[in-house]
């Protein structure tokens, strides 16, 4: 697929949500302004390249999934370069660049990008540019974009080096008195110019995507002496600015209204990871006080006519749709109202400039406008950079335009982190803050990310509520900002809280009963890929469960589970079990006061619990955090974990949490140890490398 000019890389991509495979397809693209053209293929179309005998510079993007874990698309990749009887020269020969991605919120961050890194190098191949590590908490986009950049001289050199070794200038020069018998010299000729004329190449490219405003326009967005910056005022120096701003994304999607009826697609068919179960809601319960600052919900799901099973630990997903209401803005806004429950056929567009144009799996071939809009695309996505982009040329107000571009523009990028991405803006707040923007439901199609399912953690044992399978959440707020105009729910956690409140708030529902069954809600859910986070194969083993706010649904899984078995084997042993838990406040969300029932019945050893917000009148403050409380059982921590080869359990809705409680840990073993703080981290990453250090932490 290489066109005969261009000197040819070889760009892998390794995706779970489609965010790597983005990437790669911006270096694709990218690539030919600077005279390169890379032969690009998902990292598991193992039958199109080979490692083995690749002789061209290599660029791999690979994010992280799970745990830590290279995305499924990398499974089969990853397991044969671990072949433990590889030689370590096995890739000596080749030459690559890796960009990682993920998400420092989550634990390992990056490990998918850093586990293929640390064995390649292993296996001799040898970095032809550093290895970049690319943070979606804080925006990819500010490794991303200055790797790529970077990118291309390293290309080049890569490349020179590679010609060099080769011997390429006496091939060149022997060629040179009988071109038209040695075509393989006159493309390495060619090749030879180009590369002198790469820099120039480069130069043009550079030019075509600085765009210089004349001051007209720029003082059309930031009036003089308007010094506060905002989503759609600029301030010099941006507004004063040249801009350096993204080329602009071929568009590749046409829709086609059409008249027929029919029906929409099973929600089965928008998910890859097997089938989905449409299962009742049977119960909601409220478990904070309304004073409480979060709203916690319980929800029951009935799963007994289904075969949907689960262990205590395992986490499943939930299929929701986006907000009624935004959905109907968004048409009003496209100006199709009147079409949404028409039938679109959506196809890639004849001609397109975009290489290897496919519908984006997650859009049906054929279904109605607002089942795309409510099933198919996350419309509370913050847009990206290339949205922004498209957007500029959707948009007639010159201010507006301008405002635009500076927020998608390398000059604007901590305006963009600012005032988009740290302010959650998704396109609804875009076209209500620039309203001459009107962009085309193709575009939307083309830029707006596939709507994700929610994973929750079961918060039930099968073994003790047979049928049953209950989750925990949050009810998550965006409040109103300056950026948003109206405070919304979590699109997840708002639908299903909106779905039960008949169950929570039965006096507006006249057959039902606080908490009982009245209704026949069904949401959609499956499975999600099995992990490490469960009980301990022998129950004789002791364990220990941090979980503070909604952290500590698996942990009711794991105790129910525990108290059917003690009473089902009175014969065997049990080990101690431990549970930290933490709130803000007793009164208003300490989740499960039910705790004490397991504590009584001795399915719990030892329950500690600390309230952060709770003043108190004792002498000696009470701790406030899980880790402190920890900190004062160091000792029998230590015992559990060091002596008696127990497992330690973290789950939770913050990162740092769980980091305040893995220094809390180092800090446990290091002294128990009488060992300096790094055997004590070396002791953890043994206990984390042999499970039984686990953590499930989401953001
Ligand atoms: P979304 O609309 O997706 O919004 C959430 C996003 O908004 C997040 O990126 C968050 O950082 C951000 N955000 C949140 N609040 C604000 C705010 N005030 N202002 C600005 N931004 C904000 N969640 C649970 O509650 N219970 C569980 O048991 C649970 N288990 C999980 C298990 C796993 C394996 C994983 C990966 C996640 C789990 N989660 C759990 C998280 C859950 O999947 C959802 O992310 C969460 O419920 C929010 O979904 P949503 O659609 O309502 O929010």
């Amino acid at each position: 697929m290489c066109c005969e000019s261009k000197r040819r890389f070889l760009l892998l991509y390794a995706t779970q949500k489609g965010q790597a495979k983005a990437i790669a397809e911006e270096i694709w693209q990218q690539a030919g302004a600077h005279g390169l053209e890379a032969d690009m293929h998902c990292i598991s179309e193992m039958d199109k390249y080979n490692l083995e005998t690749e002789k061209d510079p290599v660029v791999i993007v690979i994010s992280t999934t799970g745990t830590g874990e290279p995305p499924d698309t990398a499974r089969k990749f990853v397991k044969k370069i671990q072949d433990k009887t590889l030689p370590p020269d096995h890739f000596a020969h080749l030459q690559y660049g890796l960009l990682g991605l993920g998400d420092s919120e989550y634990m390992f961050f990056c490990n998918g990008g850093r586990t293929v890194d640390r064995r390649l190098q292993e296996l001799g191949a040898q970095h032809f540019y550093d290895t970049g590590l690319a943070d979606d908490c804080v925006g990819l986009e500010l490794v991303v974009d200055p790797w790529i950049d970077g990118l291309w001289l390293a290309l080049k050199e890569a490349l020179q080096l590679q010609k060099e070794k080769e011997g390429m200038n006496n091939a060149v020069n022997a060629v040179s008195s009988s071109l038209s018998t040695a075509p393989h010299a006159v493309r390495e000729l060619k090749l030879s110019s180009e590369v002198q004329n790469l820099k120039l190449e480069d130069e043009e490219a550079r030019g075509s995507d600085t765009l210089s405003q004349k001051l007209d326009d720029i003082n059309h967005v930031a009036p003089a002496g308007d010094a506060e910056p905002s989503l759609v005022h600029s301030v010099p120096p941006v507004s004063q600015s040249a801009l350096n701003i993204p080329a602009l994304p071929p568009e590749y999607i046409e829709v086609e209204f059409q008249d027929t009826q029919g029906e929409n697609p099973h929600l089965s068919s928008l998910i890859s990871e097997g089938r989905t179960f449409e299962v009742p809601v049977t119960k909601a319960v409220q478990l904070t006080r309304e004073d409480a600052v979060k709203t916690a919900l319980l929800l029951e799901l009935d799963i007994a006519d289904t075969a949907f099973e689960y262990q205590p630990g395992d986490a499943f997903c939930v299929m929701c749709p986006n907000n009624v209401s935004e959905v109907e803005k968004l048409l009003h806004i496209l100006g199709l109202s009147e079409k949404g429950d028409n039938f679109v056929c959506v196809k890639v567009k004849q001609g397109t400039k975009k290489k290897g144009a496919v519908r984006p799996q997650h859009i049906p071939e054929r279904s109605t406008l607002k089942f795309i809009l409510t099933w198919c695309l996350e419309i509370r996505a913050i847009p990206k950079k290339a949205f922004l982009r498209a957007l500029v040329e959707c948009t007639s107000d010159a201010g507006e335009k301008r405002r635009l571009q500076e927020l998608c523009s390398r000059q604007g990028a901590s305006d963009y982190t600012h005032f988009i991405r740290d302010s959650n803006v998704c396109l609804l707040d875009l076209l209500h803050a620039f309203p001459s923007c009107k962009p085309s439901l193709s575009l939307l199609i083309e830029h707006l990310p596939k709507l994700q399912a929610r994973s929750y953690s079961a918060s039930s044992s099968d073994l003790y509520q047979p049928g049953r399978l209950c989750f925990v959440f949050n009810v998550v707020e965006f409040p109103v900002g300056p950026s948003r105009p109206v405070s919304r729910k979590g699109v997840c956690t708002g639908w299903l809280a909106e779905l039960v409140a008949p169950l929570l708030h039965p006096s507006k529902n006249s057959q039902g009963t606080k908490g009982e069954s009245s209704s026949i809600e069904k949401i959609s859910i499956f499975p999600r890929p099995t992990n490490a986070f469960h009980l301990p194969a022998d129950p004789s083993v002791p364990f220990i469960m941090v979980g503070p706010g909604t952290g500590i649904a698996p942990f009711i899984g794991f105790l129910q589970h525990r108290q059917k078995l003690r009473e089902q084997h009175t014969d065997w042993e049990f080990g101690e079990t431990w549970l930290f838990f933490g709130c803000r406040h007793q009164d208003r969300d300490y989740l499960f006061k039910q705790l004490q029932c397991f504590l009584k019945n001795g399915t719990l050893t030892h329950l500690k619990v600390c309230f952060s917000r709770d003043s108190s009148a004792a002498q000696v403050a009470p701790p406030k955090y899980v880790q402190d409380v920890l900190r004062l059982c160091a000792k029998e921590v230590a015992r559990v974990l060091l002596k008696e080869r127990g497992y330690f359990y973290i789950c939770g809705d913050k990162k740092h949490m769980a980091d305040d409680v893995s220094d809390a840990v180092v800090d446990i073993l290091s002294m128990e140890m009488e060992a300096d703080k790094l055997e004590a981290m070396k002791r953890l990453a043994m206990l984390r490398e042999a499970k039984r250090y686990l953590q499930d932490v989401w953001s």
